[in-house]
């Protein structure tokens, strides 16, 4: 049996009946670029989230530039996680800001409010908190830590589309949000997209201008911005899927439920923790182990693809070498060494799953010679 990672031609296989009549009517719309269909799926997603305002940009990674720089975090600190995505760390650079990074729990891979609060001084200017692999961090104690310090929280919810806090969903903490809708990412678009919720009316005014190359209406530039704007056909995809969304969530977190049940005595393998009063969205499901890069190849040899999420730890990359060469983060290194992410989508069919299951069951309970 094959199993991949993700099945986009299954996911549309199954979508299109739905779809065709909906690209069909977007492409004579002639409205291509921030159209009806982009305001549509503006409110849908704003009220998917509880929040007032969403605004549709052309990635994930723009809309975390946007924000933090709407947000004035020049030449401040950026406090976020240091087991991460690593272009989290480009963006904050890219807006001008100083990444300082957070290590995690242990356990989790998760830093809690406590962990961020050792780094505050009075040039921190924002809190960065990443939702890793659809896991909330500790949103009420994140929250209340920097109304006390009176400086802005920013939840990236790439990996959290429709992640629980509660019975409230990720993405309403912060004073700012961001979305990715990157084709791997839970709420996916043919290609790049992003978004930006927030409650707060004068932000989203300066964001949707300053998505839009500094335009306040058609001729007027009022500030000097990029281009990065959500179109229309991504826009209808997206309205679809975001229908979509919440029987997508239930099946992946079956899935999750599945695994960590059948995989929960095993030695040697540490299964995600989840933690109490929070519903993960389940965008990965990360398992670790010593025995990582021979856990992959006894996969792969049973036809099971796996992930990893991420291998390189965010001080390691070339990208970042010299800025954190006195940052040494060794928490975030163990979990770059020892993570491995199992199949997981709402598309897995149960005796795919199943046969996951058992090839791991099976490697951790041979002896090892
Ligand atoms: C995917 C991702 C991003 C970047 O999103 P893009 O749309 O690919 O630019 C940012 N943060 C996290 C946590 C992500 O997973």
């Amino acid at each position: 049996m094959k199993v991949k990672t993700k099945d986009y031609a299954r996911q549309y296989e199954t979508l299109w009946p739905e779809l065709e009549p909906l690209v069909r009517s977007a492409l004579f719309e002639d409205d291509p670029v921030l159209g009806r269909s982009v305001a549509h799926f503006e409110e849908e997603l704003a009220a998917f989230h509880a929040v007032r305002h969403a605004i549709g940009v052309g990635s994930g990674t723009d809309a975390l530039v946007l924000t933090l720089q709407a947000l004035g975090v020049r030449d401040q600190q950026v406090l976020t996680n240091a087991h991460t995505f690593p272009g989290v760390v480009s963006a904050i650079l890219l807006a001008g800001g100083e990444p300082v990074l957070v290590e995690p729990d242990r356990e989790t891979g998760r830093p809690g409010a406590e962990h961020f609060a050792r780094h505050l001084s009075a040039r921190t200017g924002a809190i960065l908190a990443v939702h890793l692999y659809g896991h909330p961090l500790d949103l009420p104690a994140l929250s209340a830590l920097t109304a006390t310090h009176g400086i802005p929280l920013v939840e990236d919810c790439a990996q959290a589309h429709g992640a629980l806090v509660g019975t409230r969903p990720v993405g309403s903490f912060g004073r700012a949000s961001t979305l990715s809708f990157h084709p791997s990412k839970n709420l996916g678009a043919f290609g790049d997209g992003g978004a930006i919720l927030t409650n707060d009316e004068a932000l989203a005014q300066q964001l949707r201008i300053q998505r839009n190359l500094g335009k306040r209406d058609k001729y007027a530039f009022q500030c000097v911005a990029p281009n990065t704007k959500l179109d229309t056909l991504q826009a209808v995809l997206l309205r679809l899927k975001l229908r979509h969304l919440p029987s997508w969530l239930t099946r992946r977190r079956a899935i999750a439920a599945r695994y960590l049940d059948a995989l929960a005595d095993l030695d040697g393998l540490m299964l995600p923790v989840v933690d109490r009063d929070t519903e993960p969205a389940w965008h990965l499901f990360v398992i670790r182990t010593e025995e990582r890069d021979a856990l992959r190849e006894a996969l792969a040899a049973s036809g099971v693809r796996t992930g990893l999420h991420y291998p390189i730890a965010v001080p390691d990359h070339p990208a970042f070498q010299a800025r954190f060469a006195n940052t040494p983060c060794p928490i975030a290194r163990e979990w770059a060494r020892t993570v491995v992410s199992l199949p997981l989508s709402h598309e897995h069919e149960d005796q795919e799953i199943e046969h996951v299951i058992r090839t791991v069951r099976t490697f951790f309970e041979t002896p090892r010679s």
